[in-house]
């Protein structure tokens, strides 16, 4: 199938790749020029575990291009998914701008009869909204019908997620279209979900949501559970053992960041509200993640009193591990407050880096390695569970600080093994170690 991908981020990218690696002829557009020169030289502009060998190998085998011109971009496509950002405007609503430029461009080259595919999270409706600006502007003269798809790629493993997810959604109205996007995916082995257009847009932001919930739970039952003396990682383990609950998402810590969770929770409040419904349970869910980034702060002042001039570590920055995906990384609040409070920060991230440069204000100072960012600190907080912080032997940690006081947003370390360390350890809904 000769199909075109427009969007080369995240989701496009590897779209694109995986769907060039089971045997589709693929073209990537976008309109980053930059972006396109560096995947034409065989390099990802992001990292991504096995991305850039999975796309060099499909460049190779002729299956997979890049471009930004659009006439060539569009030529020919049988499919054509929509993979561009939908950011957060001011208001918490999705930005549709970057999706409804795509439908122009794509209405201004077709030449053809197509299947434009909406892979991008968009509020549900949208994709009506899609389909009537392209066919309102080329006239009927070519059959165009519109599928859902979302995405459901976690970044960090988001190519082994594409071969192994848990389902594909497909929402359609037009029959022919469905059994063709059947078809396209049916390679990936994966049980396909079929839908109608409105609910599979709704299923993605539903899940979202559900996620996100989870893990506001699991952070206030772990600051109850710190209240009490108990710990939230025999919680979590004691409760996910109930199927019903599930294992997985219990994890206390800083709260969830990325570019997905908080603006799509934030999107659904705001179609909720545009149709008359107050979704107060997904507000609070929003509410109390904004207090969980910033709970380590509390701890350190309780620790350190006042924060002016005192040398803080930040082990990570990303907002997960294994990405280098800053957006709404918890790190930029938590950077920024300890900032404005007169700390001097020296934060490492195996990763991410370059990309917190960007995002971060430049009294920030970068550090080479982990233990390079700790030489001298009078705290460290850990914001990200990279797995080199997870294997670290703590007791080496004495090498590098006087008096090692640790505040772990990510709880990386058994309690047992800090107190081996000797070392002052406070983590999420566990009792503290001192
Ligand atoms: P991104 O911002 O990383 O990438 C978007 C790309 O689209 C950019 O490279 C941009 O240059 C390009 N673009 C914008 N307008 C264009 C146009 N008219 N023609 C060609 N290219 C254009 O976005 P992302 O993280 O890949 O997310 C894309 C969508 O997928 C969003 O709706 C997001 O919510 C959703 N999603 C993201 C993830 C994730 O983990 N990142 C997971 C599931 C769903």
């Amino acid at each position: 199938m000769k199909i075109s991908v427009v969007g080369t981020g995240y989701v496009g990218l590897v779209t694109g790749v995986c769907l060039a690696e089971i045997g589709h002829d693929v073209t990537c557009i976008d309109i980053n020029e930059n972006k396109v020169k560096l995947l034409n030289s065989g390099k990802s502009p992001i990292y991504e575990p096995g991305l850039e060998e999975l796309m060099v190998k499909n460049i190779e085998e002729k299956r997979l291009g890049f471009t930004n011109d659009l006439e060539k971009g569009y030529h020919g496509a049988e499919v054509i998914y929509i993979a561009v950002g939908t950011p957060q405007k001011e208001d918490g609503s999705a930005d549709l701008s970057f999706v409804e430029g795509v439908a122009k461009d794509i209405a201004a080259y077709l030449r053809n009869d197509t299947i434009v595919v909406v892979k991008s999270t968009v509020p549900v409706g949208t994709n009506e909204q899609v389909l009537n600006i392209i066919n309102s502007l080329i006239d009927k003269k070519y059959y165009v019908s519109i599928v859902s798809n979302p995405e459901f790629l976690r970044e960090g493993s988001a190519v082994k997620d594409t071969f192994n997810g848990d389902r594909i959604v497909i929402g359609f109205e037009d029959d022919i279209a469905g059994q063709v996007l059947e078809e396209v995916n049916k390679p990936f082995g994966i049980p396909i979900f079929k839908t109608d257009v409105r609910s599979s847009e709704m299923i993605k932001y539903a899940s979202n949501a559900f996620l996100a919930t989870k893990i506001s739970f699991i952070n206030e039952i772990a600051n109850i559970c710190e209240k009490l003396n108990a710990n939230i990682e025999d919680v979590s383990k004691g409760m996910g053992l109930d199927q019903r609950i599930g294992q997985h998402f219990l994890n206390a810590g800083i709260g969830y960041g990325g570019s997905c969770f908080p603006k799509d929770t934030k999107a659904l409040v705001q179609i909720a509200g545009e149709n008359f419904y107050d979704f107060e349970l997904l507000s609070s869910v929003i509410k109390v993640n904004s207090s969980q980034q910033l709970i380590l702060l509390e701890k350190l002042r309780d620790r350190l009193g006042n924060l002016r001039g005192k040398q803080i570590a930040l082990w990570g920055l990303a907002f997960k591990p294994n990405t280098d995906d800053m957006r709404e990384a918890p790190s930029i609040a938590i950077t920024r407050k300890l900032i404005e409070e007169g700390a001097q920060v020296l934060a490492y991230d195996p990763i991410a880096i370059d990309n917190a440069k960007h995002v971060l204000r430049k009294e920030v100072s970068y550090a080479n390695s982990f233990t390079d960012a700790i030489k001298g600190a009078d705290a460290l907080l850990i914001l990200t569970e990279w797995n080199e912080v997870k294997q670290f032997n703590l007791s080496e940690i004495h090498e590098y600080m006087a008096a090692p006081i640790i505040i772990d947003g990510r709880n990386c370390f058994e309690l047992d093994e800090a107190r081996k360390a000797n070392v002052e350890y406070y983590s999420i809904g566990r009792p503290p170690i001192t």
